[in-house]
């Protein structure tokens, strides 16, 4: 049976909509949609994708770069000194490449042993943290 044949028999008898459009493919003879003309292959993809795990990571970075960023950038035009900026810099610093790293390595995120998995949010979580309780206890 070819993938073409597997294809056919798969939508044959199902309400499977277009990736792409979301036109029905059923009876659809051609790997092809008829709608939006875009090819189709049958293929086997993860029931989850454990996507809750990579944002768990990604949030706590993402807010912490934003913090940093926009009190910085605030506190530089109110002319603040930089050395009264450091932590915001710094947690700027810490999280702009750890969220880059993090999206280049959500798949290794997502195969992570639930200790490996915990230590890595224990560290998004704290060490951003940490940066804005010594910049609070330094204003
Ligand atoms: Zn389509």
């Amino acid at each position: 049976m070819s993938d073409l044949d597997h294809f056919r028999a798969f939508v044959a008898d199902r309400d499977v909509p277009c990736p792409s459009c979301g036109y029905s493919l059923r009876d659809l003879t051609e790997a092809r949609c008829p709608e939006c003309g875009e090819p189709l292959t049958l293929g086997v993809t993860l029931s989850e994708p454990h996507i809750g795990r990579f944002i768990a990571i990604w949030i706590p970075l993402i807010a912490g770069l934003g913090f940093g960023g926009v009190l910085s950038l605030w506190g530089l035009a109110a002319g603040a000194a930089p050395d009264e900026l450091a932590p915001l810099l710094l947690l700027v610093l810490l999280t702009a490449p750890s969220a880059f790293a993090a999206v280049k390595q959500r798949r290794r995120i997502r195969r992570l042993d639930t200790q490996g998995f915990a230590s890595l949010v224990a560290m998004a979580w704290i060490l951003p943290t940490l940066f804005v309780l010594w910049f609070m206890a330094s204003v």
